[in-house]
Formats: C-alpha cells, sequence, structure tokens
C-alpha cells in the first residue's frame, strides 16, 4: 500500500489544527505557543508546515522539574505495570502507522516506502522489545537502579526512530526523560507526546521540549540531569563531552560514521550492487551508519562499477510520497549546500564523479545519488562525513589491504563484507574497527542487537540488553557517591 489518501488528508488536517504554533509537552500537557518561534519546512516543496515554539532555558527547567517529580512514582512501579504503558505506546503507534509516515516522510523529506516499512515498524518494535525488558529488568539487572532523569537530544534523520531509541530504554529501565528532537523535524515527537497522553502515562514521565542547539545547550548544562543521551554530529558531541565534564552526568554519545563497504572478488556482485542501493542512496545517504566507502578489490573493480552505474539508471528521485520514488529530498537547504560543496571538493581533488541520470523536481532539495571514483585516501571525500546520497570508491588488492583502508578513519561505527567465502569474511569483519559489521547484507538494525561506535563515532550501545546499562547504575556506584534522596 501506498500512504492511503486518507492518511496524508489526516497529516494535513493535523497540521491545520496546529496552525496557532506547536509547543512544549511538560508535565503531561502542552504549553501555550511561546512568542520566539521556528518554522519546520517540507523539504520536497519547501512549504512551511508549523511553526514550533523555540525552548528557553526556564522552558527546560519546568521540563526537568517535571520529570525529577515523576520519577519516583514511574521508577517504583513493578516492571509489569511499566511493560504495559509501553505495550500500549507500540500499539498506538501500530494504529496510527500510516498517519505518522506520511507526517515523518512530509517533515523529513525520506521516502514514504521507507517510513512506511522501515522508520515507523521499528518504532513499534522498540516499544514492543522495551516492553518485554521492563518486565524482566529487576530479575535480570540485580544490584542495579534507574538513573534518573535522562535528558536526550536527538538528530533529524531518524526522528521518530532517534526518539524511540532514547525513549523506550530509558522508560524501560524506570527513568524520566526530557527530550529535544532536531529542530529541522520536530513533528513526529509531538504526535509521539499526544499518544503518551492517550495511553494514560503519568505525567512527567515524558516531556519534549522543542528548540535549536540553545535548547539542547540548556539541557547539557541542567544541574538536576542524571544522564545524558545525544545522537549527532561529532562536533556538538564533542561540545558536549567538555561542557559535561566534571558534572557527574552519566554520558553517551553516538555520533558520526565514515563505514566501509568491503567488497571481494568472490561476492555476489549483484547482491553487493543492491547493497550499495541501500548503503548510500537509502535514506538519501543521511545515515550515520551509511556505507559510504566502497572498497572493491582490484580484479572486479570495472565490472562492480559498471553494474553500479546502470542499476543507478534505474533510481527514481522526487515527491517522497509517492510511493515508486527511491530517493527522497534531503533535510534542508543548508544540507543540500553541504553535500554540494563537498562534492565540489571532491572533484577539484581529481575525484570521478558518477551521478545518477534521474531528473530531480524543480522545487525542493534534491541530490541525485552518486559515486566518486579515483580519489586519493587522504582526501577530504574520503575522510569526511557527507551525510548525503554521495559515496566513495576505492579498490585494493589483498584482504589485509582492505582491512587497512577500512580502519584509515577517525569512525568506527559500522561496516560490512561482501563475499561468498565465509571464512574471509568472518576474519575480515573481525579485523575491521567498528562497532557493528554486516556480512552479505548491510544496514540491518533490530531493537536486538546493541548498536554504536568506537573512536570519533562516540561511546555507549543502543538497543538490546547492552543498552540498558546506559540507563542504568550499579547500587554500588551509587552507594559510592554523594547522592539524592528520592
Ligand atoms: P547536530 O549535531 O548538529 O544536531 C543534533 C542535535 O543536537 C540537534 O537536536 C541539535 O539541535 C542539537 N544541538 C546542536 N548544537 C547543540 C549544542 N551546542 N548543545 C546541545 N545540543 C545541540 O547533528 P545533525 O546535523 O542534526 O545530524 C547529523 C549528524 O548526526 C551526522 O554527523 C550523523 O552522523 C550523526 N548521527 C549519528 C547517529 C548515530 O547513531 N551514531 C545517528 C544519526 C545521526
Amino acid at each position: 500500500y501506498g500512504p492511503a489518501p486518507e492518511a496524508s488528508e489526516e497529516a494535513r488536517a493535523w497540521l491545520k489544527g496546529r496552525a496557532a504554533g506547536i509547543g512544549h509537552f511538560i508535565g503531561g500537557s502542552f504549553t501555550r505557543p511561546g512568542d520566539e518561534r521556528f518554522a519546520t519546512v517540507n523539504p520536497a516543496t519547501e512549504e512551511e508546515l508549523a511553526r514550533v515554539s523555540q525552548g528557553s532555558a526556564a522552558d527546560v527547567d519546568a521540563a526537568v522539574k517535571a520529570a525529577r517529580a515523576a520519577f519516583p512514582k514511574w521508577s517504583r512501579l513493578s516492571g509489569h505495570q511499566r511493560a504495559r504503558y509501553l505495550y500500549a505506546i507500540a500499539r498506538h503507534i501500530q494504529k496510527r502507522q500510516r498517519f505518522l509516515a506520511v507526517l515523518e516522510s512530509m517533515d523529513n523529506g525520506k521516502p514514504i516506502r521507507e517510513t512506511r516499512d522501515i522508520d515507523i515498524p521499528l518504532v513499534a518494535r522498540h516499544f514492543y522489545h522495551h516492553a518485554g525488558w521492563a518486565e524482566m529488568v529487576e530479575s535480570e539487572f540485580e544490584g542495579f537502579s534507574p538513573v534518573g532523569v535522562c535528558g536526550q537530544i536527538i538528530p533529524w534523520n531518524f526522528p521518530l526512530l532517534m526518539l524511540a531509541w532514547k525513549v523506550a530504554p530509558a522508560l524501560a529501565a524506570g527513568n524520566t526523560v526530557v527530550l529535544k528532537p532536531a529542530e529541522q523535524t520536530p513533528l513526529t515527537a509531538t504526535a509521539f507526546a499526544e499518544i503518551c497522553a492517550e495511553v494514560g502515562l503519568p505525567e512527567g514521565v515524558v516531556n519534549i521540549v522543542h528548540g535549536d542547539g540553545r535548547t539542547g545547550a540548556a539541557i547539557t548544562a541542567h544541574e538536576d540531569i542524571d544522564k545524558l543521551a545525544f545522537t549527532g554530529s561529532t562536533e556538538v558531541g564533542r561540545i558536549i563531552r567538555e561542557a559535561t565534564a566534571g558534572q557527574g552526568k552519566k554520558l553517551s554519545l553516538e555520533l558520526g560514521g565514515k563505514s566501509p563497504f568491503i567488497v571481494f572478488e568472490d561476492a555476489d556482485l549483484d547482491g553487493a550492487v543492491e547493497g550499495v542501493v541501500d548503503a548510500i542512496w537509502f535514506n538519501q545517504g543521511e545515515v550515520c551508519c551509511a556505507g559510504s566507502r566502497i572498497l572493491v578489490q582490484e580484479g572486479v573493480a570495472g565490472r562492480f562499477y559498471d553494474k553500479l552505474r546502470r542499476r543507478m539508471e534505474s533510481l527514481r528521485v522526487g515527491d517522497p510520497l509517492d510511493k515508486a520514488i527511491d530517493v527522497g529530498a534531503v533535510v534542508s537547504a543548508e544540507q543540500l549546500e553541504r553535500i554540494s560543496a563537498l562534492v565540489r571538493q571532491g572533484e577539484e581533488e581529481g575525484g570521478r564523479l558518477w551521478r545518477a541520470p534521474a531528473p530531480l523536481p524543480e522545487k525542493g532539495y534534491f541530490f541525485a545519488p552518486s559515486f566518486f571514483t579515483e580519489v586519493e585516501p587522504a582526501s577530504t571525500v574520503c575522510g569526511v562525513e557527507i551525510f548525503g546520497p554521495v559515496a566513495v570508491a576505492m579498490t585494493f588488492r589483498t584482504p589485509a589491504e582492505a582491512v587497512e583502508l577500512a580502519n584509515n578513519t577517525r569512525y568506527g561505527l559500522a561496516a560490512s563484507v561482501w563475499s561468498e567465502n565465509i571464512n574471509l569474511a568472518l576474519d575480515t569483519a573481525a579485523r575491521v574497527k567498528a562497532g557493528v559489521v554486516w556480512v552479505n547484507c548491510t544496514n540491518m538494525l533490530d531493537a536486538g542487537a546493541g548498536f554504536g561506535g568506537y573512536r570519533e563515532s562516540g561511546f555507549g550501545r543502543e538497543g538490546a540488553r547492552e543498552g540498558l546499562y546506559e540507563y542504568l547504575v550499579s547500587d554500588v556506584e551509587r552507594a559510592l557517591k554523594p547522592g539524592r534522596e528520592e
């Protein structure tokens, strides 16, 4: 099914109902839209969708107070009682999945096929998965207790999914949260707040404060936040790490990447070509774990590039709400300019650019799927995260050289290895320094598998059992710290 017309109508009606502006969600109700507001824009049409309140330090403080007030009761509920709320949220998300998919595609520019089949189902999956953990957290994590009030700051590339990655484990473990969505994509977080109210989640357990980096900085600085979870750029991650040094907050950072995509000469090349489509053109390449560095064994490189170019000819770029579209709009004019500037630099540095011949819509922020060949490993485009639908492709001769090239990065988030020889694939996987390595597949994300990086990709894990440790503190550690009496 496509975006059912009713879902599109529902999204339009929802926006119309919020024409007076969108407020924050604090202590279980929406605040009146404040005086300072910013516009959120549909990147495929450049039309303004809504005006959203810019959260002040006072708004952040009110949200933290609400979260603090809700914490004792929420954390003392039985795991089963908390699980019931998480199951109810998951079911409501499923009930409203078409509406949420349309709203997400309108706000972010990503194809409806992806929001419909990937983003929103994974959001529900995260709440179901963590409902299971809520039931078991007491018995499985004996000697641990919830951290307290969690500040959570997320990016725009998977708006509702990044919210789910943060909120679901925090709530399962018994914490309360103050979350700030990215200023480019605030809409589905607002719809999520409504779902929290609909399921009767106790007030103050989830608080959402909108705004840009200034609001994020107020969350970072707030003294009554016990744990901070951030997903975004390495640059802002560094600012947050410095700002929280000495504060005593627990911290996890999920940052950027430049993930290798290694194709050995015995790989199923057609499969690997589809892998590239999923690795770097999925979600317009705005994926932290995107396979943006294609490494191909020399003997098959010519054939592989030919196949890749042929595949590019059938990619369709355009209206994200059209279900036949493969690649939608990038999130903003600034992001489009950033991608274009890096691509220009790549060409100036001698790279050869291959672009999909797809016609681009006249309006909106679109960039054709592309890849570079003839690039030096030391060039800018090989080192910097482009965060757009642009890969760089290089060749290698031996498996050892593949591993060396793969590890030649400041990041360490993800990697994929393509080979029909499982010994070679597993041996290579073990040598690549990345938080996740996929074999003969890519971008496989699931609530049951921990995700996170090394080096400049950050630290801490999200999802699965290891992700829960980020939202728990051992009683021994608590006893050693001058703590707060709850
Ligand atoms: P960004 O770092 O600019 O923004 C991320 C969030 O931080 C936004 O909510 C923003 O408002 C907020 N922010 C900005 N300045 C801040 C400050 N000084 N203090 C506190 N908060 C601040 O990143 P972006 O451009 O929105 O997202 C793209 C980046 O995110 C890419 O580099 C990508 O690799 C990374 N990312 C990583 C993951 C991951 O899981 N590792 C996932 C998605 C995106």
